[in-house]
Formats: structure tokens, sequence, C-alpha cells
């Protein structure tokens, strides 16, 4: 088999050395497994993602001293793909359209709260699970409405039709997020947590779900290795995977790098970026060094992803 590995940033914002982890340890892995290590730039966002970020981002990664091969791949040249894909959902029957706002939603919920002893379950992410049966008349095709919709997995009627899927898992190397289960490399899908998920923004023609699972299957990609924060999304890729009919990856899911305050880094709290980091007299050698990379053993965990 031959191993493919990739770091697939979204450059709506700046780098910073939880980035710089999850690339080094990409790279290092797979020069360890005999494989190949691809970039693929995940600029769904055309707002935010300018080609200026990009251009840092490819600067800071080079810097880093990351080699990647040629054909770098950006999800802008591929909203005709997720197009298609969306087409076959629809078709299927599993794909509604919603122009429900985040307020309808909240609304909703609350009314659902007060009649009900248990409070309205949350997607893993936070965002309340989608009421559709409360919001029924946003949601007719034939409206009328001026500005597009959002487009929603139906999980209810996939999850019935399909009640093998329940038993679905997928396969993780790394740790489990609560640092105590052990996983035995199999995690349970479980994708009716996420409930009505969006694959198609109202902003966007696609979402991260739909674009990160038709894209790590084009591009071959055995093995992905990405912070923990997508730990559970990776049941809904699962998901995707299993309806499209798309090979299976082998997961391995990373601790996250926290700022002093303890909350993992991230690009809109403007935490620290790379660049900042260089500016201020700080060498690859240390960015390497502070993101801890050296301190695991990449060896082995190469050795354990192929097996
Ligand atoms: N583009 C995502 C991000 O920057 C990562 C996608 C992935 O590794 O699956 O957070």
């Amino acid at each position: 088999m031959s191993v493919i590995l990739r770091f697939a940033p979204s450059p709506n914002g700046a780098l910073h050395l939880g980035h710089a982890f999850s690339a080094l340890l990409n790279f290092e892995l797979a020069k360890r497994m005999d494989g190949r290590f691809l970039l693929r730039i995940e600029d769904i966002d055309l707002a935010r993602c300018t080609d200026g970020r990009i251009n840092q981002m490819l600067d800071d990664m080079r810097w880093l001293g990351l080699e990647w091969e040629d054909e770098v791949l950006k999800q802008s040249s591929r909203f005709d793909a997720y197009q298609q894909k969306l087409d076959e959902l629809k078709e299927k029957g599993w794909l509604y359209p919603s122009h429900a706002s985040r307020t309808d939603i909240k609304k909703a919920v609350v009314i659902a709260n007060q009649n009900a002893s248990e409070p309205w379950s949350s997607d893993p992410d936070g965002a309340p699970l989608y009421p559709r049966h409360l919001l029924g008349e946003k949601e007719d095709p034939n409206q009328q409405n001026q500005t597009p919709p959002a487009w929603r997995l139906d999980m209810t009627a996939i999850l019935n039709q399909h009640p093998k899927l329940k038993e679905q898992v997928w396969r993780e190397l790394g740790p489990h997020p609560d640092g105590e289960t052990i996983l035995n490399q199999q995690m349970a899908m479980d994708a009716a947590r996420w409930g009505d998920v969006i694959l198609a923004r109202k902003d966007c023609p696609t979402s991260y779900h739909l674009s990160v699972t038709l894209d790590d299957a084009l591009q071959g990609i055995t093995h992905i290795v990405r912070g923990q924060d997508l730990f559970w999304a990776t049941g809904l890729h699962r998901l995707l995977q299993v309806l499209f009919d798309l090979p299976e990856p082998t997961y391995f899911h990373h601790g996250l790098i926290n700022n002093d305050q303890g909350q993992k880094l991230s690009k809109s709290k403007q935490d620290i970026s790379l660049k900042a980091l260089r500016e201020q007299g700080y060498s690859a050698a240390d960015i390497r060094k502070a993101s801890g990379i050296d301190d695991i053993d990449l060896d082995k965990l190469a050795a354990s992803l192929l097996s």
C-alpha cells in the first residue's frame, strides 16, 4: 500500500504553533513511513482566504523546513465536484434546504426546552441539533426566498433507511479525548449526534465536512493525522465515506497545544502567529522545539500507523 499523508490548513487566518506541530508531525511521519506528504489548501471561505494569507502560509511552511509535493490542491477549484455530490444526496432525498437563521433555531430550542424535562441536545461543536420539526415552514423547496438556503443532511431518514450504519466505526490510533477510555482502534461513528448537519452553507456552496471527506478520498489519503478538535467530526466523515462509497483512511488525532490561559490555540483569538514569532527573532529550530515534536517517538508512532 502506498502511504499518503497530508496537511490541510484553512488559510482564513495565520498559522500558529499548533499548525506547525501538526504539519511537522505529518511531514516526519510520511518520511518514516516511506510515504508521500501532500499539502491541501482548504480555502472554501473565499472572503476570508485571501491570496495574501495563502502566500503567508506557504512562506511559513517553507521557513519551517517542510517540503511537499508540487501539486497543491486548492478546495476553491473543486466547487463543481462538491455540487455533484450534493446533487447525488438531493436525488436520494437525503438533503433538504433550510432558510432558518441561528436566531430562528435558538428561539425554537428555547420553546422546546420550556416543555421538556431534558435540555435540547447539542452537536459535538456545541451547536443545538437542528429542530427541523419545529421549523418546518422554513424549508419549503419552492418558497420564493431571495437568499440561498443552507442544505442539511436528513440524518433521521438516512439512519432509518440504513440501520446498519449505527454500528459503523472508524479506525482511530490516537488517544480518546477524555484521556482515559482505551479505544482498541475502534471508535463508534455515532453520526446521529450531529443531527441534520449543514453540508452546504448559505454563504458557501459546500462545507468543511463535505469537502474534507471528498478531497481526502480524491487524494488517496491513507492516514489522517490531525488535531483532536476534529476527533468527533470523524464520525460524520465516516458516514459520508459510507454514503459515497469512498475508501476508509486510518485516523490519528493528536493532542492540541494550549496558550498561556490553558485554551487551545486559535486563529480567531489572535494567538501568536508563526510570522510574529519569526519577527520576534525565533528560529525554525526554536519553533520545532517549542512545538514538542521532538518529544514524540516518531519511529514508534510511524510503525503503529503502519500496523
Ligand atoms: N482545514 C482544517 C483546519 O484548518 C483541517 C482539516 C483536517 O485536517 O481535516 O482546521
